[in-house]
């Protein structure tokens, strides 16, 4: 069975092809959404998704968010006294959704379909798959996000040509992409983004809203109220009550102080122009790499959790003068496409195959010298192949020899968009011998070729069109060895996994702790006989009781939340 899967920063979902639709699959507190939160316990068992995340303030030493932005990097998390990689992070949360689709569908699942943001590197898609691999899932090829976007969105079963431009405001990031379709084969034509912007400083800006509304705190408490994060989690709750409603309530406890606040929507959306302003420019830029004028996109598609504001569906009504797409859930979108890309892998009869190809998210090219004004200028990037091109690709550039007598050309082959070459990623050396001749006689053609699994193939010629040099290069990066997968391999499977029907009661009584740190006097004293009732009814050991504890428990913890109870 295929699976689909978008492994996300803040959330990550996981959905099947059946019966001619997409079905998203319910963890084991029947959510489809999980978070991407891995927890260790005292006991060395670890935890993945909602009781992860909610051991966040109570355990931050044991826990790891977020981790998706330290792909294809060296960094390590420390989880108590064990140090972790984003990949085996990352593989928790994938063979969590691997075991909730199997018990879901009540079969194996061994193969599936990952998606990766466009902007992604060769290093932290290979990344992306090994963290399949130690997770024992089988991962031919990964799917963008935008693309899977689109193909939730039916631009396969089009007709005529078309271009889609997918607005993905995630957690923490913004990535615009330019979709086209024509004739069978989807590209994706341009991708731009902001990895610094998303939901989260929407709830920043409503955190200091509060903050300069609060003269009598000092300046000294503030950081400290910052710091415990009982406030920020007031905030992005009232940010996300503010999508519904006019007004929100920001109401936390801290040091034994109750603070109360309430915000309106006009003055959060003020408050909120300078983000606005800045969505502007990846979308400029996406549509100018993609040649594109607003007027000429067929569609224009919301991703993203953020997207469900108001305030940035009106600003992209405005910025193309039409209404975006938005009839799937903005955070179910990229699950789906991924689980159509999977049937289509899989060859469901009720889809017709597309063919996906992929741009190389940054330019490719070498470190070379360049006379400017007559001045000469070395450490200068020389792109070759331009950013957003689809691949696979082949391009030439030809260069010559800068000195009298040079016997060899060093070429050194980076990636990125920095003018100064050495400030791109390096990707490999090739170094060539050449005939001793004066300056700039000896012409060589340098011919880069990039397939659709990160292969760089770089070939040199001489002026006779001879071949002097070749080499398949694969990115040094960070990437984990065959060695370092294995080890990882063991290492995680000597770590326990908490047993899915545990996962419940320890998510309800760590929710009941965070909620007892944020609440006074009579609502602690109401947790505290909660937590304990329920302990009581784990102790018993008898399935049906505690079945009914835990109903009752959380119906209580809705109700605290909801304001119901006080
Ligand atoms: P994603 O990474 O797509 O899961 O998006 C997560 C982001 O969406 C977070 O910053 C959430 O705060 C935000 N989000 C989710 N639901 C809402 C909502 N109803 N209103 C505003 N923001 C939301």
């Amino acid at each position: 069975m295929y699976l689909g899967i978008d492994l996300g920063t803040t959330n990550s979902l996981a959905a099947i092809f059946r019966d001619g639709k997409t079905e998203l699959i319910h963890n084991a507190h029947g959510h489809v959404l999980t978070p991407s939160a891995v927890s260790l316990d005292e006991g060395g068992n670890w935890l993945v998704g909602l009781a992860a995340r909610e051991r966040l303030s109570t355990h931050p030493q044991h826990t790891a968010v977020a981790f998706k932005r330290w792909m294809g990097t060296d960094k390590l998390t420390r989880l108590g006294s064990r140090d972790f990689r984003a990949e085996e992070l990352s593989a928790m949360v994938l063979k969590s959704l691997k075991q909730d689709a199997e018990c879901f569908l009540g079969a194996a699942v061994t193969d599936a379909v990952v998606t990766v943001p466009a902007y992604f590197n060769d290093v932290q898609r290979r990344a992306t798959k090994h963290a399949a691999e130690l997770a024992g899932l089988k991962v031919d090829r990964l799917l963008n996000e935008p693309t899977a976007a689109g193909l939730a969105y039916g631009l396969q079963e089009r007709k005529d040509h078309s271009t889609f431009l997918v607005f993905d405001l995630g957690g923490g990031t913004f990535d615009v992409s330019v979709l086209e379709y024509f004739d069978g084969v989807v590209e994706v034509r341009s991708s731009a983004g902001d990895t610094r912007l998303g939901g989260e400083d929407f709830a920043s800006v409503i955190e200091s809203l509060f903050l300069k509304n609060c003269t009598q705190i000092s300046e000294r408490e503030r950081e400290r109220i910052v710091a415990s994060k009982a406030l920020w989690r007031a905030a992005e709750q009232a940010k996300r009550d503010l999508t519904d409603a006019e007004y929100a309530e920001i109401r936390f406890a801290w040091n034994d102080v109750e603070f109360y606040h309430r915000i309106g929507r006009t003055e959060f959306e003020l408050a909120s122009e300078e983000l606005i302003k800045r969505l502007r420019r990846p979308i400029e830029r996406a549509l100018a790499d993609a040649r594109l004028s607003p007027h000429e996109l067929s569609e224009i598609v919301l991703v993203g959790g953020a997207t469900r504001m108001p305030l940035v569906r009106q600003t992209v009504t405005r910025l193309f003068q039409r209404l975006p797409l938005r009839t799937i859930n903005p955070d179910e979108t990229i699950a789906r496409g991924a689980a159509i890309q999977a049937a289509l892998k899989a060859r469901d009869a009720a889809l017709d195959e597309v063919v996906l190809t992929d741009v190389m998210p940054y330019s490719m090219g070498i470190i070379a010298g360049e006379v400017i004004n007559g001045r000469r200028f070395a450490d200068r990037f020389s792109p070759i192949i331009e950013r957003n091109t689809p691949v696979p690709s082949s391009r030439v550039q030809t260069y010559t020899t800068v000195a009298d007598n040079q016997l060899q050309i060093l070429f050194d082959i980076r990636q990125g968009e920095s003018p100064i070459g050495s400030e791109n990623m390096p990707m490999g050396v090739l170094e060539v011998d050449v005939e001793p001749k004066p300056a700039g006689q000896v012409n060589v053609d340098l011919r880069l070729s990039y397939d659709a699994n990160g292969m760089l193939e770089v070939e040199v010629k001489d002026s006779k069109q001879q071949l002097i040099a070749s080499k398949v290069i694969q990115p040094p990066g960070a990437n984990m060895t065959e060695e370092d997968i294995a080890r990882a391999l063991t290492r995680l499977q000597a770590l326990k996994q908490h047993p899915r029907d545990q996962q419940e009661n320890i998510y309800l009584v760590g929710r009941a702790k965070r909620l007892y740190e944020d609440r006074l006097g009579e609502q602690r004293q109401w947790l505290q006989r909660w937590i304990a009732q329920f302990e009581m009814a784990l102790d018993t050991q008898d399935g049906k009781q505690i079945s009914q504890a835990r109903d009752e428990f959380r119906a209580a913890l809705d109700g605290l939340d909801k304001g119901f109870v006080f």
